[in-house]
């Protein structure tokens, strides 16, 4: 090697020894021959007592002493097992680790022909966590774009979407669907009797009891005011029947205790049945809604089951 060489690496090791970022070679053997203090700092231990020691060694030094890189792993068996499937996995690789002190990096491992590799870290804490932050408030803005504010189940937007492609999949499997609109009865007058926030209160109870029940896959929604409503997949017309009747009597059998009054509630029920195959949903939402008329009309606190079969 040239005296220039000779200098260059010189200074080049140098600057790789007092690097903030951590510099590591192993041997073909997997033995640790270099690192520079930072390597040693994010592995949790100073470098004399990593260097001469092998990869796996190392991990699991860390591993026992919680230091250095964290695992979701519970043992360090299967940790190992993980990180030694991809170690030398190919000749250069990209990944990120966390530490137990709560710092995240990307690592860099580069092989060489003999074997020899060289990691390279640089810190990325301050994206990690900006990435997180912007991770959870797309996370909330979905769910506010999907969620009643009030009641906390799905607004009309998500409820309709999720009855569009239930009612696809119970067509391609021809079965029957029902669907029912539930309005509160005399809902008005809980505003002008008790005031705003009772109604909102009694919203909110209502959606509660109904969401309670439901089974974990018919499809509830909020769907205007006072109004709400329930697709039920796969349901022959007595089973709905029952649900809509159970719905109704739970309604009326729990009033609400708001600030030591009582306040007495009924609901009307508009059902109406489809035979999958035949049906849209707007025919099924308007169905549903000139039974839901009916029921009103003829006294309210009840349910009603639209005559015509749609798609018959
Ligand atoms: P009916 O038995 O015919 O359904 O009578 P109703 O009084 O329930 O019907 P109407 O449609 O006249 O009244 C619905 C009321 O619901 C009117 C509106 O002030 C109230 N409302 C709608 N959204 C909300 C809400 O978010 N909170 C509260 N507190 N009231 C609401
Ligand atoms: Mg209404
Ligand atoms: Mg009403």
């Amino acid at each position: 090697m040239s005296n220039h060489h000779e200098y260059i690496g010189n200074k080049l090791f140098e600057f790789v020894d007092i690097n903030q970022e951590g510099y590591a070679i192993f041997d073909a053997n997997d033995f640790l021959v270099y690192c520079n203090k930072a390597y040693g700092q994010i592995m949790g231990f100073e470098r004399n007592e990593v260097i001469g020691k092998t990869f796996s060694q190392i991990l699991a030094m860390s591993f026992e002493a919680e230091k250095g890189v964290k695992t979701e792993h519970k043992d360090v068996g299967s940790f190992l097992a993980r990180v030694s499937q991809q170690w030398r996995s190919s000749q250069y690789r990209l990944f990120e680790v966390e530490t137990h002190d709560g710092r995240w990096f990307l690592l860099s491992e580069l092989a060489n022909e003999t074997g020899d590799v060289l990691i390279q870290t640089k810190q990325i804490t301050e994206q990690k966590n900006l990435e997180k932050k912007l991770l959870s408030s797309r996370d909330k803005l979905r769910r506010l774009a999907l969620t009643d504010e009030l009641t906390h189940v799905a607004n009309r937007r998500c409820f309709v979407e999720s009855v569009e492609a239930e009612l696809s999949r119970c067509q391609r499997l021809r079965k029957n669907v029902a669907y029912m609109i539930l309005d509160l009865d005399y809902f008005k007058s809980v505003n002008d009797t008790y005031g705003h926030q009772a109604g909102d209160e009694v919203l909110k109870h209502v959606a509660s009891l109904v969401k309670e029940t439901l089974r974990d896959y018919d499809i509830f929604g909020r769907i205007g005011g006072e109004e709400f409503a329930v697709f039920l997949g796969q349901t022959e017309a007595k089973e709905a029947l029952e649900i809509a009747e159970r719905i109704r009597s739970i309604i009326e059998n729990n009033p609400l205790s708001h600030q030591g009054v009582r306040i007495q509630l009924s609901a009307s029920i508009g059902i109406s049945l489809a035979y999958a195959m035949n049906c849209s949903y707007v025919e099924m939402y308007n169905q549903a809604d000139k039974a839901l008329y009916q029921a009103k009309n003829e006294g309210r606190n009840r349910c009603v089951l639209y005559e015509s079969y749609c798609g018959g």
